[in-house]
């Protein structure tokens, strides 16, 4: 019997599980990553595809029943099997990972990956089709969102598979698409917090124009008590300081993912669209602060633009500018 607290939906289509890893471009010298093997049908072919698979299963039951249809065949010594929650696991080097994995792990799991040192070629991983299409959205599509942001600012993603409900045992509620995620080499690196929350503001109302968004009263509160404490900073001449532990961080790889995780959580369930902070619609008096943080907009054209429209670029471009007037969103 499966367990649905653990997203258990077996592959049952054999021509799939072969699309599945034809697509993922294995090389005979890979070390493939796998994570929920269950009964190990598309771990069969792993096997036979690369060098070694490393399968991390939550499941004791499933770990056994991988090891027994595998004992005292010649794929077994290249299979190493950790029993285990993939979320809570040091992950091993791998070269690729390919994944059927339980929906409600999505996202942090990606950002698992996504942060992982040293960063692998090639993910090929099922999702759930909705989550599937926010990762893969274009400026402009109805799902981007800051998930999709977020995701494409540490990788290229591509769609590569539409799979039915019908393609698993037991079948789950919803559709399902096999997804390619490739981390970008060279990293862009940001400071990571002031992307977050920097994105928040941008996407509390993503159809809203980012001129109505930074008119808030509560994001310019927010902007002018960072502005203040910065400043008061660099008086006390502790500035020096800050700015060279900033730069430190611009260019450190990232190890904490934690802050992306829970924003994820957000777009999950669509709440991006329906959030609303409390005084959403206030606007700020006017103010010599207000006429600042709109400056910046009108220097980059960006007062009229919406977020739902908005590159990567253009998001990137447009923190350097708050940035370099001395506004910081952490
Ligand atoms: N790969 C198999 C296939 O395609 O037939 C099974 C896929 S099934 C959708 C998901 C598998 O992930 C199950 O075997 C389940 O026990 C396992 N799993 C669920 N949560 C997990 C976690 N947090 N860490 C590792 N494995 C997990």
């Amino acid at each position: 019997s499966f367990h649905k607290s653990k997203g258990q939906h077996i592959l049952k289509n054999p021509l799939l599980v072969d699309s599945i890893v034809q697509k993922a471009g294995i090389k005979s010298t890979d070390t493939i990553l796998e994570i929920g093997p269950g009964t190990g049908n598309l771990t069969k072919k792993l096997l036979e595809a690369g060098k070694a698979v490393v399968a991390v299963e939550v499941d004791p039951r499933m770990v056994l029943e991988l090891q027994r249809r595998f004992q005292g065949t010649p794929l077994s010594n290249r299979l190493k099997v950790i029993q285990g929650d993939v979320l809570k696991t040091d992950l091993p080097y791998f070269d690729i990972c390919v994944a059927n994995i339980p929906y409600q792990i999505s996202s942090p799991l990606t950002f698992k990956l996504l942060n992982h040192q040293p960063s692998f070629r090639c993910a090929i991983i099922m999702f759930q089709r909705e989550f599937a299409m926010r990762l893969v959205a274009q400026p402009g599509d109805k799902l981007y969102c800051r998930l999709t942001v977020n995701t494409q600012l540490l990788a290229r993603v591509s769609h590569l598979l539409k799979v039915g409900k019908n393609n698993f045992r037991p079948p789950p509620k919803v559709d399902s698409s096999v997804v390619r995620i490739e981390p970008r080499k060279p990293r862009i690196e940001v400071k990571q917090k002031e992307w977050d929350g920097f994105l928040r503001i941008c996407f509390n109302r993503k159809n809203k124009t980012l001129g109505s968004i930074f008119r808030q009263k509560s994001v310019i509160t927010l902007l002018e008590k960072n502005y203040k404490t910065v400043q008061a900073l660099k008086l006390s001449g502790q500035g020096l300081m800050e700015d060279n532990d900033n730069k430190m961080d611009f260019s450190r790889p990232r190890d904490n993912n934690e802050d992306l995780n829970m924003e994820v959580e957000d777009d999950d369930d669509g709440a991006d669209e329906e959030m609303q902070v409390e005084d959403g619609d206030v606007e700020g008096e006017p103010s010599e602060f207000k006429d600042k943080v709109l400056g910046v907009l009108k220097e980059g054209d960006f007062e009229e633009k919406r977020s739902s429209k908005l590159t990567l670029q253009e998001f990137l471009y447009l923190l350097s500018l708050f940035n370099k007037a001395g506004i910081h969103f952490s």
